[in-house]
């Protein structure tokens, strides 16, 4: 059958609406059956049951811009300066437990949404700590704004940080890791000036852009904002939607099969095939009697259970009924 893991609906747009799983066939009452030979007919057939299956609602944000980088970099700091988003600002780690979405309104353009993603820490993508139910927030976004500390008052290593990140971000998802990004050395007030130095060498060598900002003064802000806003207008949007070949809809023809087991004398017959044909005959009656047999025939049941020896005689289980088997 189908593998958990896979994406069948993927629903992005405003008002979309998908059919993920179709309902039964309807029942067909006696007159549908009336022919010229059966012009009474006292057959009647119940709608079927449908198919039953549990689907994973998963929520993403729906932001243009995502905020990468270790707990206390700055990253709320930043988003309450730059939208009317409040988040939590405190300096011990994992602050942030939800992840605060920011308008932006238009001063730096045209307005667009800022994620704040509480931290992604090492072995995030493995599921340990904090992070990875995170990460699928950033999936969506079309710039990631990689905030590195330049200030050491965390004792962290902004070069290293910045390698430990990518490379969670790439243990999750190749896509994700491809993603635009642009450095932001942060708390440049407090800047310890061979911080910032290895820093802009590492994006030299890596060819990426570089901010220098202070979240807390706003220096630099209008700059990288500007760029920000520009680079959007560029960024694709369709990398948001994720590969529609991976839809999967499900339709009843899926759920043809049935088994059949030798328990003891006994033939065991189940699976889906059975219960929507046992959903609609109606046991007392001859007419749905020999549509169920003729049912068997079709479904395969009967050249099963002769392949499987059945003779003259043997018990038939299916769901809650016995048959006594006869040629
Ligand atoms: P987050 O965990 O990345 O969201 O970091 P926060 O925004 O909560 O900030 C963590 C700590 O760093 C807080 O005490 C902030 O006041 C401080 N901080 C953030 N940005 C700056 C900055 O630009 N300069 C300085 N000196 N401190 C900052
Ligand atoms: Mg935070």
């Amino acid at each position: 059958m189908h593998k958990i893991g896979k994406v069948v609906v993927d629903l992005s747009k405003e008002g979309q609406t998908e059919l993920v799983l179709p309902g039964g066939r309807g029942g067909k009452g006696n007159s549908h059956f009336a022919t010229s030979t059966r012009q009474a007919p006292r057959f009647a057939r119940d709608g079927e049951k449908g198919i039953e299956k549990e689907f994973i609602l998963e929520l993403k944000l729906l932001a243009d811009v995502g905020l990468l980088g270790f707990p206390n970099v700055g990253k709320s700091t930043f988003i309450s300066k730059v939208t009317s988003a409040k988040p939590k600002i405190a300096d011990y780690h994992f602050t942030t437990l939800v992840p605060n979405l920011g308008v932006v309104k238009g001063e730096y353009g045209d307005s667009f949404v800022i994620a704040d993603i509480p931290g992604i820490i090492e072995g995030a993508s493995e599921g340990t700590g904090l992070g990875i139910q995170f990460l699928r927030h950033i999936e969506r976004t079309r710039l990631l704004l990689h905030f590195l500390d330049i200030s050491g008052t965390e004792g962290r290593n902004p070069v290293e940080d910045f390698e430990i990140i990518n490379t969670e971000l790439k243990k999750y998802s190749e896509k994700l890791a491809d993603r635009k990004q642009i450095i932001v050395a942060n708390k440049a007030d407090a800047a310890q000036e061979e911080l910032y130095q290895a820093v802009a060498k590492m994006a030299k060598e890596k060819g990426m852009e570089l901010f220098k900002i202070s979240a807390v003064t706003g220096e630099g802000i209008n700059e990288l904002m500007q760029r920000v806003s520009a680079l959007l207008k560029e960024l694709p949007k369709e990398e948001l939607i994720e590969a529609s070949e991976e839809r999967v809809v499900y339709t009843l023809e899926d759920e043809e099969e049935f088994e059949i087991e030798k328990i003891g004398e006994d033939y065991v017959v189940s699976g889906p095939a059975v219960e929507r044909l046992m959903g609609r005959v109606n046991i007392q009656d001859n007419e749905s009697m020999y549509y169920f047999q003729k049912q068997l025939t079709e479904l395969g049941i009967e050249a099963k259970l002769k392949q499987m020896g059945i003779k003259e005689g043997d018990t038939v289980k299916i769901l809650d009924w016995e048959f006594e088997w006869y040629n």
